[in-house]
């Protein structure tokens, strides 16, 4: 039976990049991607940017963006739980991996009218994360990779550390490296559950939770290595989780099922009460920390409520909140107790210290003597009609994964594989401990494919240690 060189388990950003790389460096590769065909991508096929350093304005990124900053952002975003020196290596990999990119295919636009404050750190893909995808596979098939879709594999097997084979079903299928790129475990409802178990109400929070993309991330070779005393990063209930809009589909809502009005309201839970503050950052740091602290409210639930002063500044979510002329009407049509509803806006509006409202800055609009605070955008909601959007967690991905260091490689209590390695989602909580900031996911599945890809194929070659040049 033929023995490929290099096996890459997943079908995503970070098992496409692992594949290309590999291949390029001359190893012979197949990939095997859980979904059929047409399901192909994970939740790479939603995405629409990447966060890249630069230092000078690019094509279509503004300005500069640079290490430093990035990292600062990232510092701030995880509370420092994150490895500077990987996320240092991710960062610098935005710097140059562009055009290793187009050279696949991929092609970059400026940032759409309406995503805030974007434009300068991230350059979006031109048809978003499915032509990059699209892209990546054309290129993988004109280089020979072999694809078999339909192929979930459901168990390694590994000795000492060493990656033997990969089952899928019965069949086994060797390979000389093999690269773990099968995203985190947000598809396994059973996982997220047991993770997050009872809360002190006696509700299981994660039966409330929606899954914002594929089905098939369901972190059984995540499981089975951890089983064997893998290294592990982060814990089970950390995950980039994003309030969506509660009407979204159990999988696959994407990005339509977003709502981005948070920072221009106020957002309320089922007793009609504020939780967080709503102005704490900019959006696009602050959006996939949203679903988590709607996760802590009661019945996983709450309430995103804005006026007619802010329509027009913000990406309108796909589907038509609730419209009402008065706030009575608005709870009604929310289910909230008027009363309770009234109370809440009427203490905010009057702690409202209105300066300089300016959405694409940290302003000085905030509000005093009232808990939670909201320290910026802060305007009284008082001219109607009135909207509201009621919001679930919508889980994007887990942050539970496989410690790993430059080369990408597994550790086991300690000492890499020699030829077993780990890209994307599966070993993100490596640079991402909690938190997160847009275009942070793609950034890690690029830079560690890439790696993982290269190191895969030097294990083959018997050149590990040497440095990979992306042609
Ligand atoms: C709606 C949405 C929008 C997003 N937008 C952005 C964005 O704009 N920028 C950004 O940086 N990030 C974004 N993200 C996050 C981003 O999608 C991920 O960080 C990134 O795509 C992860 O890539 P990956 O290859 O690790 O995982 P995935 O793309 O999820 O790929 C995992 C692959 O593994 C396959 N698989 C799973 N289990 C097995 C198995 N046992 N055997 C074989 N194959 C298996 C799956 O079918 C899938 O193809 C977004 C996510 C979502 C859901």
């Amino acid at each position: 039976m033929y023995m490929f060189d290099v096996l890459v388990i997943g079908g995503g950003n970070a098992a496409l990049c692992t594949a290309l790389v590999a291949r390029e460096a001359g190893a012979s590769v197949l990939l095997l991607e859980a979904a059929p065909k047409e399901w192909r991508g994970g939740n790479s096929i939603h995405t629409r940017n990447i966060r890249s350093m630069h230092d000078a304005p690019q094509d279509v990124l503004l300005d500069a963006y640079s290490e430093e900053e990035y990292w600062q952002d990232m510092l701030k975003v995880t509370g420092g739980l994150t490895d500077e020196k990987l996320a240092r290596f991710v960062i610098r990999s935005t710097s140059n991996c562009r055009g290793w990119m187009q050279k696949h295919g991929v092609r970059f636009q400026p940032s759409l009218s309406g995503t805030l404050n974007l434009s300068r750190a991230n350059a979006f893909f031109m048809g978003g994360g499915k032509a990059l995808v699209n892209a990546y596979y054309r290129s993988a098939e004109q280089l020979g990779i072999e694809i078999r879709y339909n192929s979930p594999v459901d168990s390694l097997d590994v000795e000492d550390g060493q990656f033997r084979a990969a089952y899928v079903g019965g069949t086994r299928i060797e390979a000389k490296a093999c690269v773990l790129a099968a995203g985190g475990f947000e598809s396994n409802r059973e996982w997220l559950d047991e993770a997050w178990g009872i809360n002190e109400l006696g509700e299981r929070p994660a039966k409330n939770f929606l899954i914002r993309r594929t089905r098939f991330n369901n972190g059984v070779l995540l499981k089975q290595l951890l089983g064997i005393c893998a290294d592990s990063v982060s814990d089970a209930t950390q995950a980039h989780m994003v309030a969506v809009d509660a009407r979204a589909p159990l999988y696959d809502g994407g990005i339509c099922a977003r709502v981005d009005c948070v920072s221009f309201g106020i957002v309320v839970n089922k007793h009609a009460q504020r939780f967080s503050d709503e102005g704490e950052d900019f959006w696009p740091k602050r959006y996939a920390f949203w679903g988590r602290l709607v996760a802590h409210q009661p019945s996983q639930i709450g309430y995103s409520i804005i006026d007619s002063k802010v329509l027009g500044r913000f990406m309108p979510p796909v589907f038509p909140g609730e419209k009402a002329d008065t706030l009575e009407e608005l709870a009604d049509k929310l289910g909230l107790d008027r009363e309770d509803l009234l109370a809440t806006v009427a203490n905010y509006n009057a702690a409202c210290r209105v300066g300089t409202f300016d959405h694409t800055a940290m302003d000085d609009c905030h509000t005093e003597g009232i808990e939670p605070a909201k320290t910026h955008w802060a305007l009284p909601i008082d001219q109607g009609p009135f909207y509201g959007y009621t919001l679930k967690p919508g889980v994007t991905f887990t942050y539970l994964g496989l410690k790993t260091d430059e080369t990408a490689a597994v550790r086991f209590n300690g000492e890499a594989s020699r030829n077993l390695f780990v890209a994307g989602e599966m070993m993100a909580g490596n640079v991402l401990g909690k938190g997160y900031a847009a275009g942070v996911g793609m950034a890690i599945g690029t830079a560690f494919g890439m790696a993982a890809g290269a190191e895969a194929a030097k294990s083959v070659f018997g050149k590990r240690g040497e440095k990979y040049a992306a042609a």
